[in-house]
């Protein structure tokens, strides 16, 4: 399975890569995650990335792509992929069927979580995470059992720097505008999966292994 999930910040492309991973051995890629971390170190690529991050814009094309390139050639990714968070411009989607032809590989699917922005906010807002294991709550829809702590860890729970609503109507911007363009260049490949991703349910593994007749 080489797929990309596609949608808007907090359409639930990583809470659904996670039930996918639960039925299949995929490597799981969140550029999000990776840049994270990356600042979190403080490696010259998370010193670079940080500014942007913090204020909802894309990092810079050149740093992703070589980020991407150098990720897909890890070992786990020979039994698949889901890619959560890129691409994000027509360019980074040029930039990865080059990086695709190179190693040989296509694209099963790309699946397109549809959500509205009101909904977004309402649950980006309320989003908190665990540092230990990174498992996704929500303050108003899945609470912890107790405030602040993991019920999967223990681990702390802490809520996103941009994940603030002036941050949030930023990233839906940046999303409207460089991003939905994604959505006509894989149409027009015939590799657009669209699912609506409003409820919590299981829409998109099921869609996708209708698709991928698993
Ligand atoms: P995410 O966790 O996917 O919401 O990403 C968090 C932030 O990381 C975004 O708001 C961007 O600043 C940056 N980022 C993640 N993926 C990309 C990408 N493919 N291209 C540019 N910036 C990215």
């Amino acid at each position: 399975m080489r797929v990309i999930f596609l949608g808007p910040p907090g359409a639930g492309k990583g809470t659904q890569a996670a039930k996918v991973l639960e039925h299949h051995q995929v490597a799981h890629i969140s550029t999000g995650d990776i840049l994270r971390e990356n600042v979190k170190k403080g490696t010259p690529l998370g010193l670079k990335a940080k500014t942007c991050m913090e204020a909802g814009q894309l990092v810079t094309e050149d740093l992703i792509v070589a980020m991407m390139g150098a990720r897909l050639r890890e070992k786990d990714c020979e039994g698949g992929f889901i890619l959560d968070g890129f691409p994000r411009t027509v360019p980074q989607a040029e930039a990865l069927d080059r990086l695709l032809a190179d190693l040989g590989l296509t694209l099963d699917a790309v699946v397109l979580l549809q959500v509205d922005d009101e909904t977004v906010v309402e649950r980006l807002s309320g989003r908190r995470l665990c540092r230990g294991c990174g498992a996704i709550y929500n303050v108003a829809f899945h609470p912890t059992a107790v405030e602040g702590v993991c019920d999967a860890c223990g681990g702390e729970i802490y809520q996103r720097s941009d994940d603030r609503e002036s941050v949030i109507r930023n990233r839906l911007a940046v999303y409207h505008e460089q991003t939905a363009p994604l959505v006509d260049y894989y149409r027009s490949q015939d590799r657009l999966l669209e699912v609506d991703a409003g409820g919590s349910g299981d829409a998109v593994l099921v869609a996708l292994e209708n698709r991928l007749g698993a």
